[in-house]
């Protein structure tokens, strides 16, 4: 299908990008997820501003103990860079599994978490990851943590006229294991099941999952549980959840591969 009319701007800084916001307006990063909504018509806003060119947004340093990643860098370019592969390789990982090379060549993590797709990849990682999502609008800069940034499907923390400039996550202390696994829809390589891991030094196990449920999550009853076994995680895991089913995989289906990739996961951190 063809989208409705409409404007198009190009922003080179985020303050001009933060001007031209209004309701009638949206963000155009990789397009990846916008374009195939304004072609279906469920999207159709009056103009797009796009963000690729603001050099601000894009690259991923290190800064004051944590690891900041532009929103607008693209999935292929986290995949590859080396400080992400030392300090959060499951980030290299995940980004290395999101659909194919013309997706991680133009698809943001901005985009990706903006979105909030429930079967997308960076939102497990995140969650995982202890990452704040800092955003900026007319009024200013706030960080809003990853555990409480997921309202449900589709739907953020964000409010109107804020945009995603980065993310940060807090340096891994050394001997910090990470793992991604995630169980891919064959076509679009989506998460059925996704489950993100970061186990630090200390015996701290974060788990988080996406695709199971409309919102990604993090599993505090597994967390606890991984502390004595992984069979007692597996038992503890999805406790309460309201999990996913569509299509693709029956809630029980859905509910047998969050344990079976959480297995995997945990195995992979020991
Ligand atoms: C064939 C195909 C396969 C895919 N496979 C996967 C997969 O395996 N795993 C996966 O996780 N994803 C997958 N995706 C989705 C892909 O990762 C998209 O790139 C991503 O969901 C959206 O990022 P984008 O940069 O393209 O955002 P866009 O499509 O440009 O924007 C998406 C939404 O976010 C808003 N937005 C964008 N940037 C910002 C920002 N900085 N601040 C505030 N709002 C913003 C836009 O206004 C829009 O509402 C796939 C997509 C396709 C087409």
């Amino acid at each position: 299908m063809i989208p409705v009319a409409f404007d198009y701007q190009r922003a080179t800084t985020v303050d001009e990008a933060l001007a031209a916001l209004s309701e009638d307006s949206k963000i155009l990063a990789g397009g990846h997820s916008l374009l195939p909504a304004m072609k279906l018509r469920l999207n159709q806003p009056g103009k797009l501003i796009d963000i690729t060119r603001i050099d601000a947004l894009k690259g991923i340093k290190e800064e004051d103990g944590e690891i900041v990643i532009g929103a607008a860098t693209t999935h292929g370019a986290i995949a590859g860079n080396e400080l992400i592969k030392q300090h959060l390789p499951f980030f290299a990982e995940g980004a290395s599994w999101i659909g194919d090379v013309q997706v991680r060549n133009h698809g943001t993590i901005g985009g990706s978490l903006a979105h909030a797709d429930p079967a997308a990849d960076w939102s497990a990682l995140v969650l995982a990851a202890d990452a704040a999502i800092e955003v900026q609008s007319t009024r200013g800069k706030r960080r809003i943590q990853a555990a409480v940034f997921f309202v449900s499907m589709f739907t953020t923390a964000l409010e109107e006229g804020e945009i995603i400039t980065a993310i940060r996550i807090p340096v891994p202390p050394a001997g910090t294991k990470t793992t991604y696994q995630k169980f891919v829809q064959p076509a679009s390589r989506f998460a059925i099941v996704g489950c993100a891991i970061m186990r630090k030094p200390d015996g701290t196990t974060n788990i988080a999952f996406t695709g199971v449920s409309d919102t990604p999550f993090r599993d505090g009853g597994a967390e606890a549980a991984a502390s004595s076994s992984i069979d007692a995680a597996l038992n503890a895991a999805i406790a309460g959840v309201s999990v996913m089913s569509d299509h693709y995989a029956s809630e029980e289906y859905r509910k047998h591969l969050a344990k079976v990739y959480l297995k995997k996961a945990l195995q992979a951190v020991s």
